[in-house]
């Protein structure tokens, strides 16, 4: 082993809070840089690290104990300027190792050592030779002349956009290739402008669009607060337009794109530019193509989830935050980040502007605006004409209702069915009925592993265990008494399209939930369906609050929204009602006004009439007043330490020794509160504990956790359990 070699410290992913020192390999004579990979021994394994810098005053390990490199990976850096800092100031922020944060930023590929071979979309051009082509020539082969008019009015198509636009193109396309009149090239696949007009825009769209323009050369955060269908999206798109037109890169984050295709369909129909995709439903392949596009700037624009807010760009101009309240921007394992949160220090980093847009904003958001830090533009009427739906809350106490729907609710279905208009009905239960009991003796089917029961699915008969994945077949008797007598108790939407099929035969009724949507495109198909006017009655969970845009729906019915009102978690109420509202925003988004129904049986609930009576700016004002009496975020800041183990005692007790620890440090104003059973204390097997650490200063939060992880890493008791930390979580189990 050569000990002229120069020590480097690395990014090795491993769960260890901190960074690992090697010496450059033997053969490597090239100058490295931050940022590039290189392979390393570790444990025994071979690891994929990133080089984070150059120790020149040597190493805190003994230099007979460090080991080589085996192999630098990277000729440049891939991970490099401020997207490397923004990975520095994560892993510090987030008290998270530093090696799984860099390799979030790296798509799987090269994560696992992989090189950086691009491979694109197969898509077709016409040649040189098509330029003197009539296509009156091809008057015989009309399916040719329709491929060539295609080509020539959109230049470039791929594979899945001629699917699209010719049906069974390809025996067709075959032979235009043999003419020699189109040619293949493995390339980036290209948003295609619909003939549809640019709208124009309305004063206070403008307003929006001139304020967030005029601030994009520094760092500018912006609340781009407009109630659903107010054009946000059409905001977003003109003020993309302006950085692309600088020759800069936009990068949008949204919670989910499965649940969001419609945001990506109109920045395509916008765009004649390639979009990196960045999301979970995308192939290896595809993503490293994505994220090596956003890297040298092909792509104008970058839309993904979470994730892609460590997405390298060359020429960043701009950051969007699409639904930032939602808690999907959030990840709740391993490396528990807040996108949003990232995102704001990213756009800080790179001195641009960022706008953080929603319907029913955070309250975290809110208060930065109230402190001056943010910059709030109002968008109050609904773009277009569209009335803003009106929202009843449906007084059901001792009312008749059968499987969860009263009969005053259905009467208003008719009602509008009867007008040809959409009915869409939101439960947040998938399965048939959420307890199964037998009526003779008390018995219902629980979950072995969990704390919790087993949601019965009748169409399947199977029970299944919502929170471990426990599937087993359903039970016909009572496993303890023998009696037939089991009930079902309680609904999901299965249970719910079962009432309704009784209730309306003469309509077509869809359920959209993760159970009918497993199938790949069958959402899709679902959605278009309801566009198409296929189906009346629309029945589903969140998946069907998110984003979408059914003009034709002029009646929402809420039938389980209230469970906000009584949970234990701080923020159920404020997600209750960024709920409803987000539901209530798929009525009367065009010309014919909507309606919103709620059942509720506590319809005197101070919070819902807030809520319903003023809206959703004097219902977060309360919202504020209350946290900030109960010193909850955002005027104070959380950690949260959870620790589980399949020993019922050993997560509080290894979670009392860090109480000790903390307390030992003695740090003012930081409370420390438990430990506690979590809410769930059994999930998949494992009992869980958790410890939460409040303080009104950030600072203090800081400085006690850097104190207090190196002691837990070396802690015995630490061993035996598995413990995670969140900072600013917000799930409280
Ligand atoms: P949001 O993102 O706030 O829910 P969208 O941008 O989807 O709102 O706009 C809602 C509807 O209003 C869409 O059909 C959109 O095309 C239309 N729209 C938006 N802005 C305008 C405008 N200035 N003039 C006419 N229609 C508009
Ligand atoms: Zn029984
Ligand atoms: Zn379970």
């Amino acid at each position: 082993m050569s000990s002229r070699q120069p020590i480097w410290s690395v990014a090795v992913p491993s769960p260890l809070r901190r960074r690992f020192d090697y010496l450059l390999p033997d053969d490597f004579t090239a100058v490295p840089r931050p940022g590039q990979r290189v392979e390393v021994p570790f444990g025994g394994r071979q690891l994929v690290g990133v080089l984070l810098q150059s120790l020149n005053k040597g190493s805190a390990t003994p230099h007979n104990k460090l080991k080589s490199m085996v192999r630098v990976l990277d000729e440049e850096a891939l991970l490099g300027g401020t997207l490397f800092r923004l990975l520095e100031w994560s892993s510090r922020y987030y008290h998270h190792p530093i090696g799984e944060v860099f390799s979030v930023a790296l798509p799987t590929l090269l994560r696992k050592g992989g090189d950086l071979a691009y491979r694109g979309q197969r898509c077709w051009q016409l040649s040189d030779a098509a330029l003197e082509v009539d296509p009156e020539q091809l008057k015989r082969a009309p399916k040719q002349r329709q491929l060539l008019s295609l080509l020539i009015e959109h230049r470039v198509l791929s594979d899945r956009q001629l699917n699209q636009h010719a049906k069974g193109w390809q025996a067709a396309m075959r032979l235009l290739r043999e003419k020699g009149l189109v040619v293949i090239e493995q390339q980036p696949e290209i948003g295609q402008v619909a003939a549809e007009e640019v709208k124009e825009l309305n004063s206070e769209q403008s307003i929006a669009v001139n304020d967030v323009v005029s601030g994009l050369s520094a760092f500018h955060p912006f609340l781009l607060n407009g109630v659903t269908g107010s054009g946000k999206t059409e905001v977003y798109l003109s003020i993309a337009e302006k950085v692309i037109e600088q020759g800069r890169q936009v990068l949008i984050l949204v919670p989910e794109i499965g649940l969001t295709p419609q945001l990506v369909t109109r920045f395509q129909q916008r765009f004649a530019v390639p979009i990196a995709l960045m999301h979970s439903g995308l192939s290896d392949q595809e993503r490293l193509d994505s994220w090596m596009i956003a890297r040298d700037g092909r792509a104008p624009l970058v839309i993904g989830t979470r994730s892609a807010v460590f997405a390298q760009m060359k020429n960043l101009g701009l950051i969007i935050v699409d639904e930032e309240h939602d808690g999907s921007l959030k990840q709740q394992d391993g490396f528990r980040y807040s996108a949003r949160d990232v995102a704001v220090m990213r756009a800080r980093l790179e001195k641009v502007a960022i706008v953080l847009g929603s319907a029913t904003p955070s309250l975290e958001t809110l208060y930065n605006v109230a402190q001056g830090r943010y910059r709030e533009l109002k968008l109050t009427q609904r773009a277009g004409g569209a009335k803003p739906p009106k929202i009843e809350a449906l007084d059901v106490r001792g009312q008749y209702m059968e499987h969860g729907i009263s009969n005053a609710l259905i009467t208003r279905m008719r009602q509008h069915l009867g007008k040809s208009g959409q009915v869409l009905l939101f439960l947040n239960r998938r399965g048939y009925s959420p307890t199964l009991l037998c009526h003779d003796c008390g018995w219902s089917a629980e979950c072995q592993r969990c704390d919790s029961h087993m949601v019965l699915h009748q169409r399947e008969q199977r029970l299944r265990c919502h929170h471990c994945g426990k599937d087993e077949r359903m039970v016909r008797v009572c496993p303890q008494c023998k009696s037939e007598q089991l009930r079902s108790i309680g609904q999901g939407t299965e249970r719910i399209e079962e009432a309704l099929q009784h209730h309306f035969p003469e309509y077509s009724i869809v359920r959209i939930d993760r159970d009918s949507t497993r199938r790949k495109g069958s959402l899709q198909a679902m959605i278009d369906g309801v566009h198409e006017g296929k189906h009346q009655i629309l029945l589903g969970t969140q998946m069907l609050a998110k984003g979408h845009h059914f003009p034709n729906v002029t009646l929402v019915g809420i039938l389980d929204a209230e469970q906000g009102l009584f949970s234990a978690d701080y923020r159920a109420v404020e997600r209750m009602a960024q709920q409803i509202l987000q539901v209530a925003g798929r009525a009367g988004r065009a010309q014919r006004p909507g309606t919103v129904i709620i059942q509720t049986h506590h319809p005197e609930h101070p919070m819902l009439r807030e809520l319903l009576e003023q809206g959703y700016t004097k219902f977060s004002s309360a919202l504020m007043r209350e946290r900030k009496e109960t010193e909850m975020p955002p005027f104070t800041a959380l950690a949260l330490l959870r620790a589980e183990s399949t020993d019922q005692a050993l997560p509080q007790c290894f979670l009392s020794e860090v109480y000790q620890l903390a307390a030992a440090h003695q740090l003012p104003d930081v409370l420390l509160l438990g430990p506690v059973p979590s809410p769930m204390e059994r999930r998949a097997g494992r009992y869980r504990a958790q410890l939460l650490i409040q303080t009104p200063q950030r600072g203090a939060l800081h400085r006690l956790l850097e104190r207090l992880l190196p002691q837990l890493e070396k802690s015995k008791l630490g061993r035996k359990v598995r413990w995670s930390l969140d900072i600013d979580p917000i799930e409280m189990y």
